[in-house]
């Protein structure tokens, strides 16, 4: 089994990017119910992946437990609460889509501590690209409440946390196919968090309008990108090289956060996009021309949605496969939907002069 660093001869660069992977048994222990979509089988499905099929070795190592004041700095200390209170209770509603057992305390603390133990990794220059395979998921949490499976906003506390040390530019990139509320709430009104989001605007939690584009300070810095249903591979990887290269070009992030959901597959129950494997490829390739392989801003990616076994893997070999450079991808891909939506960004966001010139 070759080593991901025996790929340097594809890149054609004189050292390979450095890849990583965190991952934790421990995730699997947050039960959610019988016929939970969000359900630990996701992730094992994954590490199976990792284990036994995936022909590279990355470095794994566990996940580290964010600490009390790494949460606080996004949640509200009576939420915090409330969630370690679940520790003592066999089944705790903390929403109406969002349930936890005895355990789910753990997992939840341990998945925001994986962005955190990634974020520092990457500024360490240990890694150029990190993979944070973690559950529950974390960008519908909100300062005071759980939502969308979510627990604590694993991102948005990777985020403070690469802000309290000291970094001035950090892009948020959201291919899930539901808004992250909550990641756009934390960072509306600031500017040193640009949030890129694309989703199916009708769905959950249906927030993520075109002319929500931040406030304040952070006018400009929040992009979002509504896609109709049906959307497909070749439309996607349009619209992603059309704005995100702007946006990586213009803005200049130190480092790049991926909210890594591929419930936007077309096989995924709750997706109404026509997307397949083929495009979180093409986006991971673009993720990585514009990061890593140019020398640029490293990476950190957070899985999110996706809740079919079978695409969710797809997707995650697809996504590693274009990482490690074993895959090329459809760069010429046009699409007219796809430049209609990039005229429309460009039009909401052209008076803030951040992206677009
Ligand atoms: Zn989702």
């Amino acid at each position: 089994m070759p080593a991901a660093g025996g790929l340097c001869h594809i890149y054609g660069v004189s050292a390979p990017p450095k890849i990583g992977i965190i991952r934790d048994q421990r995730f699997l222990r947050h039960l959610t119910g019988l016929s939970h979509p969000e359900s630990p089988e996701r992730l094992s499905a994954i590490y199976r992946l990792l284990d036994y099929e995936f022909p590279v070795d990355f470095p794994q190592p566990p996940a580290q437990p964010a600490t009390l004041e790494q949460i606080e700095a996004v949640h509200r200390p009576s939420y915090v609460q409330m969630v370690l209170a679940t520790a003592r209770r066999r089944f705790t509603h903390l929403a109406a889509d969002t349930t936890a057992c005895a355990d789910s305390c753990l997992a939840a603390w341990l998945a925001a501590g994986s962005c955190v133990q990634g974020v520092d990794a990457l500024l360490a220059g240990e890694l150029d690209l990190c993979l944070a395979l973690v559950r529950p998921p974390g960008h519908h949490a909100l300062p005071e409440r759980a939502g969308g499976f979510c627990i604590f906003n694993n991102l948005g506390i990777a985020a403070r946390h690469a802000l309290q040390r000291g970094l001035k530019r950090i892009l948020i990139v959201d291919w899930d196919l539901h808004h992250g509320n909550g990641l756009q709430q934390l960072f509306y009104d600031q500017a040193e968090v640009f949030y890129l989001s694309s989703h199916h605007l009708q769905s959950f939690p249906r927030s993520g309008d075109w002319q929500e584009a931040g406030q304040g300070p952070g006018l400009g810095y929040t992009l979002n990108l509504c896609l109709p249903a049906g959307f497909n591979d070749a439309d996607m990887l349009h619209l992603y090289r059309e704005v995100l290269t702007p946006v990586v070009e213009r803005y200049r992030p130190q480092i790049i956060l991926v909210a890594c959901g591929f419930d936007g597959h077309a096989d995924d129950p709750l997706s109404n996009l026509a997307l397949s494997a083929e495009a979180f490829g093409g986006l991971a390739a673009l993720i990585m021309a514009l990061g890593p392989r140019q020398n640029g801003a490293p990476v950190l990616l957070a899985l999110e949605g996706g809740y079919n076994q079978a695409a969710l893997t797809a997707c995650v070999r697809r996504m590693l496969e274009a990482f490690t450079g074993a895959q090329t991808h459809a760069w010429s891909a046009r699409s007219g939907l796809a430049a209609e939506l990039v005229a429309r960004a460009r039009t909401v966001h052209r008076p803030f002069r951040v992206w677009t010139g």
